[in-house]
């Protein structure tokens, strides 16, 4: 009688065996629908046997297998494994986390509700002729002449015949026809430009690796056209009729990269499974992935457990954005997932960056990855921005602006050239506070202040997104005089409206971009000149291009110089340079001013000379010293209670039952940096060790013993290669 294994999304580390007639060795890597307690639920078959460890009177019958799509392959099951002992996470909800939500339920998937985009003729199925179709084809015939009047939907091929359908698989392989959105059906493919020399360079270094496991550090300056070595290496992949996988960060990019892509392979299938796609799309390019039809496979963290029966090549653009690490459930991080799915498939990886983690530099350093280097911008002329330091001890700002700075703004008005002011916060003012007592509005879930937002009349928490009325006198005191303290992209904007009444001034935060088609108006105004000056939070620094754009203004940046974070520095150099990094990208030389008390600051110093190996070597030598990542491996057990008192005894209660090994070291229990958190206290353990396998060994051990623990209050998690703390 054949057993069937399920992995289901429960939270303990067993597998479940089921009662299966009709299953076989098939099977592995298909949904099975089974009871669960008084319930169903769905899994992933990862074994098929005839034994079990279950008394054959307690063990059940499944309900069902699901057979309409293709089993998920081997590699990819071992990549769930992986992921699953290096996260110690359970199999069955890392398997059915990274699934596609309409795969997750108890019902089978009807094909015909996914997204069906119309079909058109390609460039080569341009060039065919009725001569080439046998006339007694009639039916392809009449296909062809219809394609070559318009483009069809599949129902309209239907209407030419009922049996016109059967050859579209055929003609799609032929690559005579390919199935793209109306949208793009009219996209003018774009030419290629002339490679520059270092761009020559890298592509050719990659190239001689295609076949090969090697992680690529392509460490390009912004505007370096780290884009057109992508598309080139995926040109590459797809003369061998490979799948390229690109992961980019969480933010507003995908449009602007698909365009780009689609533009320059109109004929080639892409899947865009970004975070913003709804379940039937998400699914839709799912299938065509692990059909090997999508050859493109453009989409954020997630991504990167789709099938991808012909992998050839993966892309992680911006690999050291903090978005590639999941904060919650199954903390894993993206990127170094797509490493071990390029070394399964013994392919080659790029990561590019402009500022690569420290992690990543300091593999590169030491021979582990392959490093390339790009200095200078690809366009003719666009020189690296010059960057100043605006000493707000000498120069005391007015409403957070200082006058040299002002200056710049009138100039750049005057040229007819936009320019940006970047403060990384939203809102009016962080603080609301009483001038009398000194009391301050917070939030009552977190352990942080409430933002003013002026417009709206309220004050909100922007990590639970708690928001109430402005009160309208100091609760402590009584005090009607309270008042906003610093300043939030709202304030900005006013004091620049008040002092360039003329200018046409944009706000770009979350706040303004909520709404739908925000992003594209946005860019559109931009790109067509009509704004003047722009002001917004790290939303605009990454990897949006701005022609025009020729002065860029840094307001606040000194909070993070000083941070208890150990990665404060390496992000807010990240972010300066990717800000920095927005003027002068074309024809227009740029320039930047930061306004800071400590323009002597190493940090800023570096900026200044664009000198990012400068900076990674300061801060690997204060990381050494300090023995924090690259060169310790580190995990956190993380806790959460209503109290932090519950907290930090069951972190104390953990850290009993660790067993103690000389190569790896483990902390005190503590309170999180944010203790409170949406109405939950949280506190962690660290463990440290200079060996990952040793960190792996303990965790594992740790781990079984910890799920031992009774039922408590208190909500764990482990959490490996940790960002925030
Ligand atoms: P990065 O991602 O490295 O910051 P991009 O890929 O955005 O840089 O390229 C910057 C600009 O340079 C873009 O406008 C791009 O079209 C242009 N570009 C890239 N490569 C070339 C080239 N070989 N010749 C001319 N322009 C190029
Ligand atoms: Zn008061
Ligand atoms: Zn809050």
């Amino acid at each position: 009688m054949p057993i069937i294994r399920v992995a289901l999304n429960v939270p303990v580390d067993t597998l479940f065996d089921y009662q299966a007639d009709d299953a076989s060795d098939r099977d592995i890597g298909l949904r099975a629908c089974v009871p669960f307690g008084n319930k169903r639920a769905t899994g992933i078959i990862i074994a098929v046997g005839t034994e079990t460890a279950v008394p054959i009177e307690k063990l059940k019958s499944a309900h069902g297998i699901f057979r309409e799509i293709a089993p998920l392959a081997p590699v990819l099951l071992a990549l769930f494994q992986f992921c699953s002992q290096y996260y110690h996470h359970p199999l069955g909800m890392v398997v059915m986390n990274s699934l596609p939500a309409l795969l997750r339920n108890n019902k089978s998937i009807k094909l015909n509700h996914t997204v069906q985009h119309p079909y058109s003729l390609t460039e080569l199925g341009r060039q065919i002729t009725a001569e080439h179709i046998p006339s007694r084809h009639r039916i392809a015939r009449r296909l062809l002449v219809a394609f070559q009047a318009s483009v069809l939907t599949f129902h309209q091929i239907k209407q030419i015949s009922p049996r016109a359908p059967k050859l579209l698989p055929e003609w799609l392989q032929s690559g005579w026809i390919v199935e793209r959105p109306l949208e793009l059906t009219t996209v003018t493919k774009t030419h290629k430009p002339l490679l520059t020399v270092e761009q020559a360079g890298a592509v050719a270094a990659i190239a001689a690796g295609l076949g090969r496991f090697d992680v690529w550090l392509l460490h390009g300056v912004t505007g370096s056209g780290k884009t057109e070595i992508y598309l080139r290496l995926i040109e590459l992949a797809l003369a061998q009729s490979k799948q390229t996988l690109v992961l980019i960060p969480e933010i507003n990019l995908t449009p602007q990269l698909e365009t780009v892509f689609r533009a320059r392979f109109p004929d080639i299938l892409l899947a865009n499974l970004h975070s913003g796609r709804n379940d039937t799309e998400r699914l839709t390019g799912w299938l065509k992935a692990q059909r090997g039809e999508a050859k493109i496979i453009l989409g954020t963290r997630l991504a990167v457990f789709t099938p991808l029966p012909d992998l050839g090549l993966v892309i992680v653009d911006e690999e050291h954005d903090g978005s590639f690490k999941q904060q919650d459930g199954l903390r894993y991080s993206a990127r170094d997932l797509a490493i071990f799915r390029a070394r399964q498939m013994a392919i080659p990886v790029v990561l590019g960056s402009a500022t690569p983690s420290l992690e990543s530099y300091f593999n590169a350093i030491n021979g582990r990855y392959q490093h390339i280097r790009l200095a200078s911008r690809a366009m003719q002329n666009a020189a690296l921005p010059t960057v100043h330091c605006i000493d707000t001890r000498i120069h005391k700002s007015r409403d957070g602006l200082t006058e040299p700075l002002m200056k710049a703004l009138d100039q750049c008005l005057e040229n007819k050239q936009q320019s940006l002011v970047f403060i990384n916060r939203r809102g009016y003012a962080p603080v609301l506070l009483c001038k009398s007592c000194g009391w301050t509005a917070i939030c009552q879930r977190c352990s942080s202040r409430l933002v003013v937002h002026l417009r709206d009349q309220k004050l909100s928490c922007h990590h639970c997104g708690h928001q109430e009325r402005f009160p309208r006198a100091c609760p402590q005191c009584g005090n009607q005089d309270i008042e906003p303290f610093g300043h939030g992209t709202q304030r900005v904007e006013d004091t620049l409206v008040k002092h360039f009444p003329s200018a046409r001034i944009l706000r770009i935060d979350r706040d303004s971009t909520r709404r739908k088609n925000a992003w594209h108006d946005i860019l559109h105004a931009i790109h067509t000149q009509q704004v003047d000056i722009l002001v917004g939070t790290q939303l605009l620094a990454k990897g949006h291009d701005f022609p025009n754009l020729s002065l860029v203004g840094i307001l606040n940046a000194d909070s993070s110089l000083y941070s208890t974070d150990f990665r404060a520095s390496e992000r807010l150099f990240a972010q300066l340079m990717q800000v920095a990094g927005r003027a002068g990208r074309a024809n227009i030389p740029g320039h930047v001013m930061i306004q800071t008390e400590f323009p002597d600051h190493s940090l800023y110093q570096a900026l200044q000379r664009h000198d990012y190996d400068a900076l990674a070597q300061t801060l690997l030598a204060e990381r050494k010293t300090a023995g924090f990542p690259p060169y310790v491996y580190q995990a956190l057990l993380r806790a959460e209670a209503h109290d932090i008192r519950a907290v930090l005894d069951f972190l104390d209660q953990a850290k009993q039952l660790a067993q103690s090994l000389e190569t790896v070291e483990l902390f005190d229990p503590v309170p999180a940096h944010m203790v409170r958190l949406k109405g939950l206290e949280r506190g962690h353990v660290l463990v440290q060790s200079a060996s990952r396998k040793h960190l792996q060994a303990f965790l594992t051990g740790w781990h079984a013993k910890l799920m031992t623990l009774p039922g408590q209050k208190v909500r764990w998690v482990l959490d490996v290669d940790p960002l925030e703390f």
